[in-house]
């Protein structure tokens, strides 16, 4: 039987237990999840999960089927969790989306893929505060989800199916955790974040260089919206930053988050004030159903971003002190798509875990 470590408490990494639990029942004896964080943990600073919108929203471009496909297999599983799952903090919505009439249409449009397409006529983008002449906008039905509930949710899951959630420092370098459980693992999993930088610097040099942060900047309102809002390009009126959009999501609780920005290779996390005012200012501009914002909270956080996109793969690592090697599979920087993607992702890492527990999996399985 085999012992099986997921290092990472945020979405990935409990996603991927998750899954790893319901694909490999007969086969993992033990599965630990193992991390320096986990939901709750608001002190943290490179712990992306808490923080994010949370919404589904595809980034892919056409020519990126593999993402497609992970983006697919998660909207199908958090709109049946937003069913039939309240438990899980996931509320379906209307999102409102508006962009350049330059840029092409999202693949979930043109291919009908998700649910309660409309494409809005000049006259309702126009209410929006927008010129027809510039912009397109089309709405579908997408989900919010409430990241503490959600992920707080996902332990509880995997906790009823026996897995062991343990807090660690943070550890130095990924085969440090051999010395740190006493015994090599079956398999480690390795859903680190922005933090596998760090973490395979000594041991995958070229790979630990390819990661890199992605600030982001919300505004919490009390107010509550019964839709999502994107427009991801704002009017030069606007005044927008080069790298500014705007997005409200409204979470099942009530109140909203208001955002936002995209600061690849920002790793501050300090909030901007002026930001901060000008993001209301553009919600309230295109949202006129937005009469007030009454401001709870504001922070900046750090998504796991990667040159390439995410890393889904295997490796192996010497154990130079006791010979034999450390077998991974990774599944870091998805950057700002790591809720949307989530199901697809660890899907796939259960693809190349199969290689590390001899193949032995159930197929097919209900997530
Ligand atoms: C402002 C903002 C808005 C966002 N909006 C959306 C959205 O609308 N939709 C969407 O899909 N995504 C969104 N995201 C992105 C999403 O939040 C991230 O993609 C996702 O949270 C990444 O999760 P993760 O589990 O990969 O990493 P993390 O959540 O960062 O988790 C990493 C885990 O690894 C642990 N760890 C790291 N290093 C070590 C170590 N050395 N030793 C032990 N433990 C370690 C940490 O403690 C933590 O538990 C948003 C992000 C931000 C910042």
């Amino acid at each position: 039987m085999s012992k099986v470590v997921v290092i990472g408490g945020g979405v990935s990494g409990l996603t991927t237990a998750l899954c790893l639990q319901k694909q490999f029942k007969d086969a993992i004896s033990e599965l630990t999840v193992l991390a320096a964080e986990f939901p709750g943990d608001y002190h943290a600073a490179d712990y992306t999960s808490p923080w994010a919108g949370a919404d589904w929203a595809s980034f892919a471009k056409d020519s990126e089927p593999d993402q497609i496909r992970r983006d697919k297999l998660t909207y199908d599983v958090l709109i049946r969790l937003a069913d039939s799952e309240p438990a899980a903090g996931i509320k379906k919505y209307p999102l409102k989306f508006f962009r350049s009439r330059s840029e092409p249409l999202p693949w979930y449009i043109k291919q009908r893929f998700v649910q309660g397409i409309r494409i809005y006529s000049a006259d309702e983008i126009r209410a929006s505060n927008l010129d027809p002449a510039e912009m397109q906008g089309f709405e579908f039905t997408s989900v919010t989800i409430t990241p503490t509930r959600y992920n707080s949710y996902l332990i509880s899951r995997l906790t009823a199916g026996g897995a062991t959630i343990r807090r660690t420092k943070k550890l130095d370098s990924i085969t440090d955790i051999v010395a740190l459980l006493g015994y090599v693992p079956t398999l480690v999993v390795n859903c680190t974040g922005l933090s596998a930088g760090k973490l395979l610097r000594d041991v995958d040099p070229v790979e630990a260089a390819k990661v890199f942060p992605v600030k982001g900047q919300i505004v919490q309102i009390y107010e509550d919206l019964p839709f999502q809002v994107i427009i991801e390009d704002l009017p030069a009126e606007d005044n927008p930053l080069p790298n500014q959009f705007l997005n409200i999501f409204p979470r099942v609780e009530g109140g909203c988050i208001v955002g936002g920005i995209v600061g690849k290779y920002d790793g501050s996390r300090d909030v901007d004030p002026e930001l901060s005012e000008s993001i209301l200012r553009i919600a309230k501009k295109h949202v006129p159903e937005l009469k007030s914002t009454t401001v709870y909270n504001s922070y900046a956080a750090l998504r796991p971003g990667r040159e390439g996109g995410v890393r889904i793969g295997y490796s192996e690592y010497p154990l130079a002190n006791r010979g034999g090697v450390l077998k991974v599979v990774h599944n870091y920087g998805i950057a700002g798509a790591g809720y949307q993607s989530s199901y697809g992702s660890a899907i796939e890492v259960c693809g190349y875990a199969t290689r590390a527990l001899n193949g032995r999996s159930k197929c097919p399985f209900k997530l």
